[in-house]
């Protein structure tokens, strides 16, 4: 029988989805959908006094944006606290764990010690018992950890799904703490627990854990659970070379739905990040989930390119349903300041973003350029210097006049343009160049005569008569 292909993505509500995580959770997502199988969600909040509500809600809201529906979860960590009591339970009945009374003071002080010695600080295993052992007298009033006991000998190998075959030596590892003095145990022992429970397959996740996985093979070993396989993702680095962080730009999904970017799009480049295929740097979701089988994942870490990103995107909002763009471009007008009717949202904006879209990498900037139509312009005194000269003004004013009569479509305004520059003897561009610059405050637009008509009679006339 083979084993029903089940991966997850447990991340930490201790702040925003970090991109990394988001692409883990979507290597994840897309594993389980290849071979038709599960996704699960886990909230790994077990770091009490660092894990806030508003950390899940993003992270929430982040896997929705991004269309990584899961199909079980978010399962609470906290909520399953007398489960992993129970495996304590088992593993210290079992002589597998033990409690350790150590105080944080003598710990300190055994480590300088190994250090000074130029050995590797590890735990002395002071209170690990043994046959033929004496045990120190359990001091009054410490409250114990409980520690599980690692294999002394031997080595811990796996084969990583990312990075290949990579072996630690017991003799670099110590005996984890896996239940804390409040009883809350540590993320190396909730994640086997979880990841045993919930039949998880295979564990995508940051190379940051690979020190902690033998820990975690030889606890599912202790616990006689089957070995999930391990793909360890490099990390993110930005443009300086450095760890992708909140100091160098937008670490957090949400910051980038904020920030004009189409979902669509993020996946796209999030999965292209540290993993190809072919040449094709745009797929669809549908095309993802066709080849993404965990193969031709990146063995060193991938850059941030907030450069690529934004072509990417723009390739995105060339493709967009204008009417979907509309919806998007109205929250950004609202951050704006700009608040308009559902009914505008609903037939001339898409018209707006239609015609300015293929100009546009994100609905940020495509709001930018939507707000000229429905707030006032002020263009710059310059650009109007240069080119709403007097030369031009007696033609502006027969334009003006033109349109206040003509009928109100791209045909009719772009024939009373033609008629204006055949009566003055002026060329195209030296009439176009100062009615842009009045109606939309900038010489670069598209066609003129579909943003009059786009404009409408009465903002036209009432900016043309500002030459
Ligand atoms: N809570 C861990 C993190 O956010 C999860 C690591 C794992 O996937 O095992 O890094």
């Amino acid at each position: 029988m083979t084993q029903k292909i089940r991966t997850r993505i447990a991340p930490s509500p201790t702040g925003f989805l970090h991109l990394g995580t988001a692409r883990t959770a979507l290597y994840s997502w897309a594993y389980a959908r290849h071979f038709g199988g599960e996704f699960v969600l886990r909230i790994e909040d077990t770091d009490v006094a660092r894990s806030t509500q508003d950390s899940v809600d993003q992270i929430l809201e982040s896997m929705r944006w991004l269309g990584l529906e899961y199909d079980e979860g978010p399962i609470y960590q906290m909520q399953r606290l007398d489960r992993y009591k129970a495996v304590v339970d088992q593993l210290m009945a079992e002589g597998k764990a033990y409690y350790c009374y150590s105080t944080p003071e003598e710990l300190d002080a055994v480590r300088e010690a190994k250090k000074a010695r130029g050995e590797k600080a590890l735990y002395d295993g002071r209170w690990r018992p043994a046959p033929g052992k004496t045990l120190p007298p359990v001091p009054a009033g410490v409250k114990p950890v409980v520690r599980f006991c690692n294999p002394q000998e031997g080595d811990v190998t796996w084969n990583d799904l990312v990075k290949g075959p990579i072996t630690i030596s017991n003799r670099e590892i110590d005996d984890l703490i896996i239940v804390r003095t409040d009883g809350i145990p540590t993320y190396n022992f909730a994640v086997v627990v979880d990841d045993w429970d919930m039949q998880i397959s295979h564990v995508f996740r940051g190379d940051e854990h690979i020190n902690n996985t033998p820990w975690q093979i030889n606890i599912f070993a202790a616990l006689g659970a089957p070995l999930p396989l391990f793909g360890h993702c490099p990390v993110i680095l930005g443009d300086d070379g450095q760890k992708l962080s909140k100091r160098r730009g937008a670490v957090s999904v949400t910051a980038y739905e904020e920030g004009g970017y189409l979902p669509e799009a993020m996946l796209n480049y999030l999965a292209r990040l540290g993993w190809s295929h072919g040449d094709e740097e745009l797929f669809t979701r549908a095309q993802l989930v066709e080849w993404f089988d965990g193969t031709h994942l990146n063995k060193s870490p991938a850059q941030w390119d907030p450069v690529k990103l934004l072509w990417v995107n723009a390739q995105y909002i060339k493709q967009a349903d204008n009417t979907r763009l509309a919806g998007l471009v109205a929250q950004q007008l609202t951050r704006q300041g700009i608040t308009l009717d559902a009914s505008v949202v609903q037939t001339h904006l898409p018209q707006v973003c239609a015609l300015l879209k293929d100009r546009c990498d994100t609905t940020v900037a495509l709001a930018t350029w939507a707000a000229k139509f429905y707030a006032d312009v002020t263009p710059d005194a310059a650009e109007l210097a240069q080119h709403v000269t007097d030369a031009v003004k007696p033609a502006l004013q027969a334009l003006a006049a033109r349109l206040a009569t003509c009928t109100w479509d791209k045909a009719s305004i772009a024939a009373a343009i033609k008629e204006v520059l055949a009566e003055v003897g002026l060329k195209m561009p030296q009439l176009a160049m100062p009615v842009r610059v009045l109606v939309l405050g900038t010489p670069q637009t598209p066609s003129v005569d579909a943003v009059l008509e786009l404009l409408g009679r009465e903002k036209v006339l009432a900016r043309l008569g500002r030459a």
